[in-house]
């Protein structure tokens, strides 16, 4: 079970500093929170309880597989779980608190729950920076397994109304801290001894990286998929979703982008950002107005416009199955 009190499941409460405190509680005891964080709404649990851990599998309907990024308050912190070597200090001084998460070797030892890294030796890590969730971090003193609050293979929640929606009667205390800013999950960095690859493309752009390390990305091997952020069904709303649409079908809400307008739009100023904030939300929308398909506008590709290219093809392959 969650927390102690059962009636409190599922309640949506505005994060000031009493939930928050609460909340706090309720992972130390080995329950599960839903928390903003600057990328999606994560569903957090205290990495080293092995119980807490399982349940955020069983909540969200995940593959065992499937392991979960630990949120962590600073780079010490970080360094109790994995090894940093040079590259891995610099990313994180570059980039964290922020949207980026660190597979790194795991270390022996490291108060982390098996499952949280699936049995791989490495361990996927990240510092965020949305207060609601440094404030968790800190009042807590836990290190936070959480994935996106949303059932596997659905639309990522940037709402917290989202989160409800998608989990329901397994749904846990959601801490509610408006919108999130980028909403779009975490940039995967994964360092291996002959360089970097790109796991998952994200707020952080491979373009950032590539300046950072001075180095282009190895190729990821095709037989196996290590970060289930990349299976080509990922992320899907329920409804068939029709890509770079110039305008839409009797049949389709039409999600648009700059001038191209629409019953919904992601950016009516093109603006790339904006429309990465939006996104989610969108097709959450989408999924629930009265019309039975999905089109969206061409995106450019350029910045965080590879994210939302990659999060739409996926959507689009596993939409409406
Ligand atoms: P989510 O928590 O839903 O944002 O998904 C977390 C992502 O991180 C998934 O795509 C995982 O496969 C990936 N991930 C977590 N740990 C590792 C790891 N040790 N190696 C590679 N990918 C990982
Ligand atoms: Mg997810």
């Amino acid at each position: 079970m969650q927390g102690t009190n059962t009636k409190r499941q599922g309640r949506i409460v505005e994060a000031n500093q009493s939930a928050v405190a609460e909340a706090a509680g309720i992972l130390r005891g080995g329950g599960l929170v839903a928390v903003p964080t600057e990328t999606v709404y994560g569903l957090a649990a205290d990495a080293s309880n092995a119980d807490a851990v399982a349940n955020i599998y069983r909540i969200k309907g995940r593959p065992d597989f499937n392991p979960l990024i630990v949120h962590v308050p600073s780079i010490e912190a970080a360094r109790e779980l994995a090894t940093f070597d040079d590259r891995a200090i610099m990313l994180a001084d570059a980039f964290w608190p922020g949207p980026l998460t660190l597979v790194l070797p795991l270390r022996e030892h490291a108060k982390v729950a098996k499952a949280v890294s699936a049995g791989l030796s490495t361990i996927a890590i990240r510092c965020p920076a949305h207060p609601v969730m440094r404030v968790l971090l800190s009042k807590s003193g836990l290190f936070l397994a959480a994935p996106s609050a949303n059932k596997s293979g659905h639309i990522s929640p940037t709402r917290a109304e989202h989160i409800a929606n998608s989990l329901g009667d397994d749904a846990p205390m959601i801490l509610d801290g408006g919108p999130c800013a980028a909403g779009l999950e975490s940039t995967i960095v994964a360092l291996r001894e002959t360089g970097w690859q790109l796991l998952r493309e994200g707020p952080v752009t491979s373009e950032q990286i590539h300046a950072a390390l001075g180095a282009t990305p190895l190729p990821l091997a095709d037989e196996k998929v290590e970060a289930p952020g990349q299976l080509t069904k990922h992320y899907a709303p329920t409804k068939p979703l029709r890509l770079n649409a110039d305008e839409a079908e009797a049949h389709e809400w039409y999600i648009g982008f700059g001038a191209a307008g629409g019953d919904d739009n992601l950016s009516p100023a093109g603006d790339l950002a904006e429309a990465a904030s939006r996104l989610f939300d969108a097709l959450h929308i989408a999924d629930a107005s009265d019309r039975a398909a999905i089109a969206i506008a061409p995106i450019p590709a350029t910045g965080i416009g590879a994210a939302i290219q990659d999060r739409l093809k996926r959507a689009a392959a596993g939409a409406g199955g």
